[in-house]
């Protein structure tokens, strides 16, 4: 039987696309909801599998499990290729789907400021595909330390670069050095993991450049107190599997991760909308894009001004913005005209390890053991509805006394060596 009802197609099942599915929970309306992965990932904890804290589906969900009981909602596993939105079709991999309403939530890739090639050898985290890479390569360079003869190769594998200080950049830097002082500490025999290194560089002039100035500084003291190194003002201008160039200076290190950039899905560029420097949809107040008020962009892949600073590119700004175009596409389906979006800033946290910590809730500026409460409580918070809550808490809990980390694995075998007894990058 043929549906009359109008048809409502997001894409991404995101932070900003589930919340725009949910709020058309009682919409007269269909809605699809098309994703290229079957499952929803909370990304602020992606880190946590990235360095064996955590496993893959303690931080992800079905999408399907999460829209079950949403019988207005069906959800479609394909890839989106591009956006036909004067004939206003969804072009998929596979197929493409017609759509009265079009809400787009890709949200983001990594950005190499040009220099792709990078990519092979200095990973970034935005999937649990790129967080179980990661967890791949930090474990085996202590192996590979272990196995190396050559003192100076040793101390390359013992080297671990994080490129960007940005919130994810200063939770990789930290997790790494906890791991070496404290997880691995007494579990080899001819290297000391403690001795590894931990260099965080910036290219900007101080660690979690949108925090306040006193915020980065205390930052920065509790991720040298730690035993990272910090280095602001630093700019990358190359990457290969030896290490980083930095200008004409070489940081040898075989374990490079890369936490500088983003840019806006491709999916963004087949609209025809403007872009800003990013790659990111500009969108009008109301979300929409000119010239088809049926199509909304949301979530990391918008740009937005508000009070003449950008909205950030984080989760709660990607929910509320869910939240408005569902309630825009309800006004839309009325006959009423859609109202514009304003962001509702709650305050920014970030981790630095083990009770360090700093959170900016405006006037309430919160550092060490504080902000570490407070940023696990407000993320085992927003963990409801998963299954695994709980065991997310276990497990910080457990790994609270006795610093370990449940999820060391290599999940590959180890890989074929060089000639001269090097390790190929992965995925070579
Ligand atoms: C490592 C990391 C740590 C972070 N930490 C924090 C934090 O501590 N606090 C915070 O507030 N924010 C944090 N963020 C940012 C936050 O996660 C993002 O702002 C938020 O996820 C954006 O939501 P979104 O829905 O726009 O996009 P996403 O959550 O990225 O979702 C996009 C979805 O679109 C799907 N998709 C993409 N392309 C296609 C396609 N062509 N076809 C079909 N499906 C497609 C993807 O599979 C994905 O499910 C972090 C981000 C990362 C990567």
């Amino acid at each position: 039987m043929s549906d009359a009802r109008p048809h409502v197609v997001i894409v991404g099942a995101g932070f900003a696309g589930l919340a725009a599915a949910r709020g058309l929970a009682r919409a007269p309306a269909r809605v699809t909801l098309v994703d290229q992965r079957n499952h929803h990932v909370f990304q602020p904890l992606l880190y946590q599998v990235a360095t064996a804290g955590l496993s893959a589906p303690e931080i992800a969900a079905p999408i399907r499990r999460i829209l079950w009981k949403q019988k207005n909602a069906t959800v479609l596993l394909a890839e989106a290729q591009a956006v036909d939105a004067a004939g206003r079709r969804l072009i998929l991999t596979d197929g493409a789907l017609a759509y009265d309403f079009l809400i787009l939530a890709t949200g983001a890739t990594h950005s190499y400021f040009g220099h792709d090639d990078w990519a092979r050898h200095a990973p970034g985290l935005k999937s649990l595909e790129d967080a179980l890479d990661m967890r791949r390569r930090i474990l085996l360079a202590f192996e590979e330390a272990e196995r190396q003869e050559d003192p100076r190769r040793q101390q390359e594998w013992l080297t671990f670069v994080v490129v960007g200080a940005g919130p994810t950049g200063v939770e990789l830097a930290g997790a790494l050095a906890e791991i070496a002082r404290h997880t691995l500490a007494q579990d080899f025999r001819r290297i000391d993991p403690r001795s590894a290194q931990v260099i965080l560089i910036e290219g900007t002039a101080r660690v979690l450049p949108p925090y306040p100035p006193d915020l980065s500084e205390k930052a920065r003291r509790q991720l040298e107190a730690l035993g990272v190194r910090v280095r602001t003002g630093a700019m990358v201008t190359g990457v290969d599997e030896e290490g980083i160039l930095l200008g004409q200076e070489r940081l040898p290190a075989r374990t490079v991760l890369w936490a500088a950039g983003v840019a806006g899905s491709p999916l963004g560029r087949s609209l025809g909308a403007p872009l800003d420097r990013a790659g990111r949809v500009q969108v009008r107040p109301d979300l929409s894009i000119p010239d088809h008020k049926e199509i909304f962009v949301i979530g990391d892949l918008a740009a937005l001004e508000q009070d003449g600073r950008p909205v950030p590119g984080v989760a709660p700004a990607a929910n509320q913005m869910g939240v408005h175009a569902a309630a825009n596409v309800l006004r839309a389906l009325r006959g009423a005209a859609s109202e514009p979006f304003h962001y509702r800033d709650k305050g920014s946290l970030a981790t630095i390890g083990r009770k360090a910590a700093v959170a900016d809730f405006g006037r309430l500026r919160l550092t060490g053991f504080a902000a570490w409460a407070a940023w696990l409580g407000i993320h085992i918070f927003f963990l409801i509805g998963f299954r695994n809550r709980f065991a997310v808490l276990f497990d910080w809990a457990w790994a609270y006394f006795s610093y370990e980390r449940s999820a060391r694995l290599i999940l590959s075998p180890r890989p074929a060596r060089n000639d001269d007894g090097t390790l190929p990058p992965p995925g070579s």
